[in-house]
């Protein structure tokens, strides 16, 4: 059986775009692990008639409604009064909840007020979920079939209440239903590349297994997704279109899970046991950071010149001026002397040079903005790469890099034949 949920968001934050509804996304995610769809999502402001009527319309939609924000102390926190009207259930202090809340205000050395007497307030007929890190519990009612779940908003205790009381108990109730996705990663081309390439293989697909194509600056996710009661069997059909994709797509396929292009690269160097350096001008130290954002990446990277300006290039890449002076700085002979010496002063197994210009300036007719050079080198044998980019500066700046770690995939895997 497959089971439908809803989630509603509640704040006037969320329809201002004050802040951004991750905690939908999060919940989704966690919902489709144990087989749960997510149908719908609606954000609605702090008014009492605006959670009302997303109820109504829910409830009789659904098996499953999460509700998040708007429990807090204050009187914009309107939730738990609606809810207690809405199930016509008084609201009696729970004694488990109350002593928390009274320790968490101890502990915090902050005075307990007639209104955080309040916090440990819950409508009588709903099942409490403990908040261990708050003050606002969770609240869970059922009504017509369906179950209605309330959360703080706050991400982090709406995510650990979920995590520890609410998924547990939503695996036994709506227990049956699987939901599969396998996501592929394709580099360096358009969605329609793909989609014209693997046209025959998505038509031939089983009605029940969707092809999803995502693109972001620089690759294209392809997701399978599918659900149904038996795990294995699902699993075993996605994973044999998946392959057949692999195969009619050949190596611009960088990955057959849901990784970054750095993963992909950490990967790779971490089985094939390679140190990388960089040589960075126009991503200005992007691509660094993005490489050090994965823990563990010390164990192959060592470090990266940024050799914004021409005379960094010549003092610490040894690119000679003449070449500055007649090739430019964005050229393969610059690209190429970049990386060959930053391979040699880092002593590294592989570097990659890149330099560019991102825009929105400094283009010219015969070195156009999004113009980007890269080479890569092991020491005996150097690789480099002329790239257009399209868009603005940061766009570019993302594409160069993405590029640039599939440059170091590709060059690692050529390696290896
Ligand atoms: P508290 O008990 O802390 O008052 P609450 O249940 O009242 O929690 P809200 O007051 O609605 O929650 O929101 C608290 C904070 O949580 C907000 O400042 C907002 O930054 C964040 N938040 C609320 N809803 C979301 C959401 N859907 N996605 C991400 N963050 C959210």
């Amino acid at each position: 059986m497959s089971y439908q949920s809803i989630i509603i968001t509640i704040g006037d934050e969320l329809l201002i775009g004050q802040t951004i509804d991750t905690n939908s996304a999060w919940i989704a995610q966690q919902l489709n692990h144990i087989g749960i769809n997510v149908k719908r999502r609606i954000a609605v402001a702090d008014e009492r008639s605006a959670i009302a009527t997303a109820l109504d319309e829910s409830i009789p939609q659904a098996s499953l409604i999460l509700l998040t924000g708007g429990l807090g102390p204050t009187a914009d926190d309107i939730t738990k009064p609606l809810l207690s009207e809405y199930f016509d259930s008084p609201l009696i202090v729970n004694e488990t909840v109350l002593q928390h809340v009274k320790q968490i205000f101890t502990k915090r050395n902050r005075p307990f007020l007639e209104r955080n007497l309040k916090q440990a307030e819950v409508p009588e007929n709903c099942q409490v979920l403990f908040n261990r890190l708050g003050t606002a519990p969770g609240m869970w009612f059922e009504k017509e079939g369906c179950i209605i779940i309330s959360l703080p908003g706050v991400p982090f205790e709406m995510q650990t209440i979920m995590s520890e009381e609410a998924l547990p108990r939503l695996k036994e109730r709506l227990a049956g239903n699987h939901i599969i996705h396998k996501t592929m990663i394709v580099a360096g081309v358009g969605e329609s590349f793909i989609a014209d390439k693997i046209e025959d293989i998505e038509t031939a697909l089983p009605p029940h297994i969707h092809l999803a194509y995502l693109p972001t600056p620089g690759y294209v996710k392809l997701r399978l997704t599918t659900e149904g009661p038996d795990r294995n069997a699902l699993q075993s059909q996605v994973d044999i279109h998946a392959e057949l994709i692999r195969q009619r797509l050949g190596t611009i396929v960088a990955a057959m899970e849901d990784l970054l292009p750095e993963e992909i690269v950490a990967r790779l160097m971490e089985e094939h046991r390679l140190s990388l350096s960089l040589a960075e001008s126009c991503t200005g130290g992007y691509l660094a950071n993005r490489i050090t954002n994965l823990p563990g990446s010390s164990a192959f990277f060592k470090g990266s010149i940024i050799s914004y300006d021409n005379e960094v290039k010549e003092s610490l890449l040894k690119v000679p001026r003449a070449i500055l002076e007649t090739a430019g700085a964005v050229s393969e002979k610059t690209v190429i002397q970049m990386a060959e010496e930053a391979r040699r002063t880092m002593h590294t197994d592989i570097a990659l040079s890149i330099s560019g210009i991102l825009g929105p300036g400094g283009g010219t007719a015969e070195k156009p903005v999004g113009l980007v050079w890269m080479a890569i080198s092991d020491g005996r044998r150097t690789v480099s790469r002329e790239f257009h980019f399209f868009y603005d500066r940061l766009r570019n700046k993302e594409q160069a890099a993405n590029a640039a770690l599939d440059m170091i995939r590709l060059f690692i895997l050529d390696d290896q034949h």
